[in-house]
């Protein structure tokens, strides 16, 4: 089996004739986006044309984008990638304008509904036409929109890239070594606990030499938020976020007062892994990560490939066959390589429905889970093929609910058989993720909220940031970390913090990992008459509010319940990993 990715179903190369002149073709089509409104026709004429430019540009921008895109992803110095890369984000700003004046057209037509349903091509898309239209009330002023979205270059998106060079240059003196971060931080999961302590009171020590400028960071890209929020008409900034999600505050109150409930069980869980630790006053932080138990699984790309499809064929034997194609038609960039990036992801191209993975496989069982999850984005975009790009836009919140479903199906399957000197191992794993997802990702939402909230104010010292976070950190995982050593840092290491377009990048996980679960929930109860459901479900992701898409299953994600039973799948792992603990 080929273990790198096929691009050549986009391009040859840089030089082929078709990425020049697609290349050439994209400034083209936003020319004829920009002037679709003016000159005669009606309203639906200039609708239809302008739905059918915009599905142009889209195509033509994941094309190349992602031709750039997945070439640097696994050669990062590609000076080419790089360049054409720079050249269509500059373009991205051109689709944003664009974008705009196609939403002021539209807010002007007082018969939309007509208009939609006069025409099936409008029909196709009418949810992203009404949205586009409700929405028109926060767009800017035309005469300072190109101007803000300047100054972001030189603001927000100026100390975004800041910060990340800050990240990718710091060093850690860890072992009278000079060591990279993220080398530091990989530690947490090492074996041996000296390694993890050191490594831990190393990074903490370490950024004393980045704290002033990170905060500064942090500080510019939050005011810059709230002036955007402001312009754009939102009462806030959290707001804005949960409009561009898609999703209402009652939803957000419900998950979080769930979530809320089940901390207690989360610091049980947490204690008990001290414990087992040697630990007797809750967890300390640098113990978070740390392997329990003996014995773990190891795959070999085939083993995975074999296991998915059997794991997986179980849920639908659609899935496995989809799964197997993907491994054999080389979808998959498999293993870890100089000038390659770290983690894992996946990326559709839409309009030929074809999915592109990135894994860094070494084994684990929890590359098997990724690669898993990253089949499940791509089963999803499956599900979505043939629509209206326009109709593909999946909200974030809902956008991990096939990755989070095959890997929830893939550890019940593979825990329901496996040897219990096993089990304590697979267990623990899981809950470590679901501990990330639920319990850190609420106290980095507190945090983000009181630097938002504070920065009305003023900018906050490194001292008040640091503060804020350990009070956000005790409020969450309370007794279940050692209070003597916790992480003040937090947000000086998490890049989620410092997306200038994305704020609150936190709540979408809880809601991923919370939803996937409780899909999950739905498909035990119901078994295989449920597999039709869940794949509509899918395909009508971006088709509507994430109220709206839920309630088409039957969930309420507006009820405290449904929250509380997505949780209670975790609590019991929960249960069963403390049974094991104590019994050892
Ligand atoms: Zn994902």
């Amino acid at each position: 089996m080929e273990r790198t990715w096929d691009l050549s179903f986009l391009y040859k190369s840089f030089d082929d004739p078709a990425f020049l002149q697609d290349l050439k073709a994209l400034p083209e089509d936003v020319r004829r986006l920009s002037s679709a409104t003016e000159g005669e026709g009606s309203d639906v004429e200039k609708l239809e044309t302008m739905v059918s430019i915009s599905e142009d540009i889209t195509r033509r921008m994941e094309h190349l984008g992602g031709f750039c895109y997945f070439t640097l992803s696994v050669d990062a110095e590609n000076a080419q990638a790089m360049r054409y890369l720079n050249q269509i984000q500059v373009l991205g700003n051109d689709v944003s304008l664009a974008m705009s004046e196609v939403q002021r057209f539209v807010q002007k037509i007082g018969n939309l509904e007509e208009c939609i349903a006069a025409s099936p091509l409008l029909a196709s898309c009418g949810f992203a036409l009404r949205e586009m239209k409700e929405q028109a009330c926060h767009l800017m002023d035309p005469a300072i929109e190109k101007w803000m979205l300047k100054m972001q270059l030189s603001g927000g998106q100026s100390f975004s890239r800041l910060r990340d060079q800050l990240d990718a240059t710091h060093l850690v003196e860890y072992r009278g070594e000079k060591l990279p971060l993220s080398a530091v931080r990989g530690k947490a999961y090492d074996a041996d606990a000296g390694v993890r302590r050191d490594a831990y009171e190393a990074e903490l020590a370490s950024y004393k030499a980045i704290e002033l400028p990170m905060s500064y960071c942090l500080n510019s890209i939050k005011m810059e938020a709230r002036t955007l929020a402001e312009a754009r008409g939102y009462s806030s900034v959290l707001d804005m976020t949960l409009s561009q999600s898609r999703m209402d505050r009652e939803c957000l109150d419900a998950m979080w007062s769930a979530i809320e409930e089940s901390l207690p069980a989360f610091r049980r869980y947490l204690r008990k892994k001290g414990e087992l630790l040697g630990h007797s006053n809750g967890l300390p932080f640098y113990d978070l990560f740390a392997p329990v138990g003996n014995g773990s699984l190891h795959f070999t790309l085939e083993e995975a490939h074999q296991k998915l499809l059997e794991e997986m064929g179980k849920f639908t034997p659609d899935m496995a066959a989809f799964m197997d194609h993907a491994f054999l038609n080389r979808w998959i960039d498999v293993d870890p390589r100089p000038g390659k990036s770290g983690g894992a992801f996946c990326a559709g191209i839409h309009d030929m429905d074809r999915s592109l993975i990135l894994t860094n496989f070494q084994g684990s069982f929890s590359d098997v889970s990724t690669l898993a999850h990253e089949l499940g984005h791509a089963w999803h975009n499956r599900c979505m093929a043939g629509l209206p790009a326009l109709m593909t836009q999946t909200p974030m919140p809902l956008a991990e609910t096939a990755s989070i479903f095959n890997e929830t199906v893939l550890s019940h399957q593979v825990l329901s058989s496996c040897p219990e000197s096993l089990e304590l191992n697979l267990l623990e794993s899981g809950l470590m993720e679901c501990t990330q997802t639920v319990v850190d990702i609420y106290s980095r939402f507190l945090f983000e909220r009181e630097v938002v909230d504070t920065r009305a104010d003023h900018a906050m010292s490194v001292d008040e940031l640091k503060d804020c976070m350990i009070r956000a950190q005790k409020q969450t995982y309370g007794n279940g970390l050692d209070p003597d050593f916790m992480h003040p840092y937090m947000w000086a290491c998490k890049s989620h913090y410092y997306s200038s377009d994305l704020n609150f990048y936190n709540f979408p996980y809880a809601f991923g990992l919370l939803f996937g679960k409780g899909v999950f929930a739905r498909y035990l109860a119901e078994g295989a008459g449920f597999v039709p459901v869940y794949c509509q479900l899918l395909r009508s992701c971006g088709s509507d509010t994430i109220t709206n898409v839920a309630a088409s299953v039957g969930i309420d994600v507006r009820s405290r319940d449904f929250w509380r039973s997505s949780l209670r799948v975790i609590e019991k792992d929960i249960d069963r990993f403390c049974d094991l603990a104590s019994a050892r």
